[in-house]
């Protein structure tokens, strides 16, 4: 059967996308026959049905996966390196299909989608150079023993990625994953699975041989859970909720075990000292905080600016989230889409509720735009309790708190006070104090004067609850392998 449909996308042009299981290099049919449709949440229309897999598709990726090791963990770095180098170049030589794609079945703008995948295709490269270059030490303590360590992948691993940038999640997975040695099974998020599947297309293209990399679409709590369950998948790395995150660890804990590294979201600070540039922090924060609607791990969603000069800093920001075009994705010139669906949408007006009834002043924004599609008027909320649910809890949408602080003792204590600790960002022309503030806020990266700069070489992850492990740099290779001690007895 085959598992190619085309599809038309909202701008009229027509476009090839898979809706298969993709095993062994094939795009095939899930043992049960279910489908699932995915929506275009622009408009709520179904864009395709796809294969949806469960627990015996799982079965069939993970022999295919273990077959496929035996012979990729004997391929060389090199050869490893030089096929993401082609799948980065196929990415880029497809950016139009892939990134428009991406717009209709996510929302957010293309130009957002083209960042994705460009950012994507640059993690690929980035992971293929390290591909030459695992390797471990000697330990020449003493002359009767010749001592050595070898970095060996896990072997069969698992993605599991979420919905909000999939197609970064995707190459943040499987570039270490492969590079390193390991094969690996992609689960992409039931609410977004068309671009994955374009990704996997690509990889047979570019020579990965059949099993190392594999993509199954499918829910959490069928496919998603079977991966986790599975005695044979050594390793799962996993983005998305900390519900989600918890359950996994119970699940490795309760089966055989499994590596697990987690990146879970957050409630990241941003504070604005009173000699910062305001212009400048205004435009950065507004643009990175609104990117994808705000549905992203690090959004600044809790920002604390100085007294002196939080009236001009929230009138300023006010203007930026009002100047800010909502619409139709697909158009030049939108800076902000929908939201991914009606459950999302519907969450996050009632995060908008909340923040009325605990007391907050509305800024701007929190009302729908339109009435087809989750669309959303940028909001802010000011004056907010700091106990309020809008300042404690991660709401993925387009949703800004800001709240005034006296002193740098205060701000540090206030800008800590949660569970998450997965970024925060200070703004300020003060080194002294830009350094002091970034070694005392609890957060696995601190963006000073800027902020959700993200790439391939810096590592990235969360403190507290906002996750385990690092990816991205050379820190994910540790995530990607395990140390063998060989003694070789000279005596
Ligand atoms: P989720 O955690 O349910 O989904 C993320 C991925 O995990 C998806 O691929 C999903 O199919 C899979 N999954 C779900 N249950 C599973 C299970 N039992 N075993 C294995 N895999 C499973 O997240 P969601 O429902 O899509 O979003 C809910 C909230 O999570 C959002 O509102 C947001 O707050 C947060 N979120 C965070 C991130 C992030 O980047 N950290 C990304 C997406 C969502």
């Amino acid at each position: 059967m085959a598992h190619e449909v085309e599809i038309t996308l909202p701008n009229a042009r027509k476009v090839t996308v898979q809706t298969g299981l993709f095993l062994n290099n094939e795009f095939v049919s899930s043992a049960n026959g279910k489908t699932f449709p995915t929506v275009n949440p622009a408009t709520g229309e179904v864009i395709v049905q796809l294969q949806e897999a469960d627990k015996a598709d799982v079965d069939i990726a993970v022999q295919n996966a273990k077959k496929a090791f035996k012979e990729w963990r004997h391929t060389e770095g090199a050869a490893r390196g030089q096929l993401l180098y082609k799948l980065a170049a196929i990415i880029e030589a497809n950016l139009m299909d892939l990134s428009e794609v991406e717009t209709a079945d996510q929302g957010k703008t293309l130009a957002g989608s083209k960042a994705n995948a460009i950012s994507a295709a640059n993690v690929l490269r980035y992971y293929a150079g390290w591909a030459d270059k695992i390797h471990g030490k000697t330990m020449m303590d003493t002359d009767s023993f010749f001592n050595f360590t070898r970095h060996e992948p896990y072997g069969v691993t698992a993605g599991i990625i979420p919905w909000n940038y999939p197609l970064s999640m995707w190459a943040w997975k499987v570039g270490p994953a492969v590079a390193t040695g390991n094969v690996i099974i992609v689960k992409s998020s039931e609410k977004t699975p068309l671009s994955a599947l374009l990704l996997a297309q690509y990889a047979k293209e570019a020579g990965f041989p059949p099993g190392v990399i594999q993509v199954l679409n499918g829910y959490g709590p069928t496919a998603g859970q079977a991966l986790v369950e599975h005695p044979e998948i050594a390793k799962i790395a996993f983005t998305g909720s900390g519900r989600t995150g918890r359950r996994i660890l119970e699940t490795s804990s309760k089966t055989n075990l499994k590596k697990v590294s987690l990146e879970l979201g957050g409630k990241s600070p941003a504070v604005v000292f009173d000699d910062a540039d305001i212009d400048k922090a205004v435009s950065v924060l507004a643009a990175k905080f609104y990117f994808n609607n705000a549905q992203t791990c690090v959004a600044s969603s809790r920002i604390y600016v100085q007294e002196g000069i939080a009236d001009a800093f929230t009138k300023k920001f006010a203007a930026a989230a009002q100047a800010i075009k909502v619409g139709d994705p697909f158009t030049d010139g939108v800076n902000q889409g929908p939201l991914v669906d009606d459950i999302q949408f519907n969450n996050v007006l009632k995060y908008i509720d909340a923040g009325k009834e605990e007391g907050a002043r509305l800024v701007t924004g929190g009302r729908r735009i339109g009435s087809q599609g989750y669309f959303l008027e940028p909001t802010i909320f000011s004056e907010v309790p700091e106990g309020a649910k809008i300042m404690r809890e991660e709401i993925f949408g387009p949703v800004t708190c800001i709240n005034t602080f006296k002193t740098e003792d205060e701000v540090l204590e206030r800008a800590n006070n949660t569970t998450y600790g997965l970024a925060a960002g200070v703004f300020t022309k003060d080194l002294n104090r830009a350094i002091r503030v970034s070694s005392a806020l609890e957060a696995g990266t601190v963006w000073v004067n800027c902020f959700m700069e993200i790439g391939p070489t810096v590592p990235f992850g969360g403190f507290k609850e906002s996750g385990q492990g690092r990816e991205l740099g050379e820190y994910a290779l540790n995530e990607w392998t395990q140390i063998k001690s060989v003694k070789v007895n000279m005596s």
